[in-house]
């Protein structure tokens, strides 16, 4: 199965605006389609943040990666990641566009073997437990309101983003925790705003909590300060989540023993190839990969096939409420949780997903 097309449409999607700065107002995001000579096609989305265009990727697509894959076998996944990785290097070709084509090669060949990712990536489980996440809120009331709903719709964890100010993170997470009694998991995601001292602080507050984990609490590149941090608290700390230098700074952290669980997702690793290898190697050092959004549904829907293929990791994450990050697919149940709070394997050939053709034409700024 020859690669002989590599297709981008970039579209701009009326997202209703988030508060705080981390997901910007205007979005835009790429489709990639990668073409075989069989006629069959495999997807993935980029996603623009903060106002940027689609074009940053897409450009890196069709001018870096494409002269680089129209030619080679679609099985040959493998050999198309190496030799996109390798532009990682001086930062030539995006990570992003890496991850798209590794996704869309893996959608290609669900659909070219009649099978579902996660399944051709050695299947371990048909379902997971999915956690909802939040975005940033206005109120401590907002994100008690939110947790409640939260449970009673059967998420069984519930993560906060909060307000990037150590004092009132911790009451935050003091009346989440009083809301929602003992039994839910609850997690904090400081998105690496702390220093050292306050890190450790808040750190010790939440423990007292029972809170299930401590995710970025300080700037991602700072291992020493992982490292002592990890070795300071009883709680596990995440760490690692968008860094860049995909398998190469997930065995750097493992070495130096800076978090005691990882992150990782699709879409910043580059693609579901790199995504397992990071899974890997985290298990076999006897630690968690637990799996951040994809930045759009497709990538999530990529990220829980990987899920769904391997045994260290405990949840999909899931950015509530869900309808705000819902964009360009005609089907969004996989990625919506059933009454025990489980999101369920996609049972369709490839990723299993369904284009919204008609939403991404009448919203495209860009094809080429
Ligand atoms: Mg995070």
């Amino acid at each position: 199965m020859k690669i002989v097309d590599v297709i981008v449409q970039c579209y701009r999607y009326p997202a209703p605006p988030l508060r705080g700065t981390q997901f910007g107002t205007q979005e835009e995001a790429t489709l990639v389609r990668v073409i075989a000579d069989n006629g069959l096609e495999g997807y993935g989305v980029a996603r623009a943040v903060g106002g940027s265009s689609g074009r940053i990727v897409a450009d890196g697509v069709l001018n870096t990666a494409k002269p680089r894959v129209v030619g080679e076998d679609a099985f040959q996944r493998e050999r198309i990641w190496q030799k996109l990785w390798a532009l990682d290097r001086g930062n030539h070709l995006q990570i992003f566009a890496t991850s798209v084509i590794d996704v869309a090669l893996w959608d290609l060949a669900g659909k070219a073997l009649n099978a579902p990712v996660w399944q051709l990536l050695g299947g371990y489980r048909n379902k997971l437990p999915a956690y909802a996440s939040s975005a940033r809120l206005a109120s401590v009331d907002d994100y008690v309101a939110e947790a409640l709903q939260c449970r009673a719709r059967g998420y069984t964890a519930y993560k906060l983003h909060p307000f990037a100010d150590p004092a009132k993170d911790v009451a935050v997470c003091r009346a989440v925790r009083e809301a929602v009694g003992p039994d839910m998991k609850l997690m904090l995601d400081a998105s690496c705003e702390y220093d050292h001292e306050a890190a450790l602080r808040v750190g010790r507050e939440i423990e007292k909590l029972n809170f299930h984990w401590y995710e970025e609490p300080i700037n991602a590149y700072d291992l020493r300060g992982y490292t002592e941090l990890s070795r300071a608290l009883e709680i596990p700390v995440v760490a690692a989540e968008m860094v860049p230098g995909s398998i190469r700074s997930t065995a750097q952290y493992i070495l130096q023993n800076a978090g005691d669980i990882l992150r990782a997702d699709v879409y910043w690793r580059g693609g579901i190839t790199a995504l397992m290898k990071t899974a890997h190697l985290c298990e076999a050092n006897g630690i968690k990969t637990e799996l951040h959004h994809g930045a759009s549904p497709l990538m999530d829907i990529a990220t829980l096939h990987c899920a769904c293929a391997i045994k260290n990791c405990e949840f999909l994450e899931l950015l509530v409420p869900e309808p705000r990050y819902e964009f360009g697919l005609k089907d969004y149940s996989a990625l919506h949780i059933d009454a025990e709070g489980n999101v369920h394997a996609p049972p369709g050939p490839g990723l299993g997903v369904t284009i919204d053709w008609d939403f991404i034409d009448r919203h495209t700024t860009f094809s080429g």
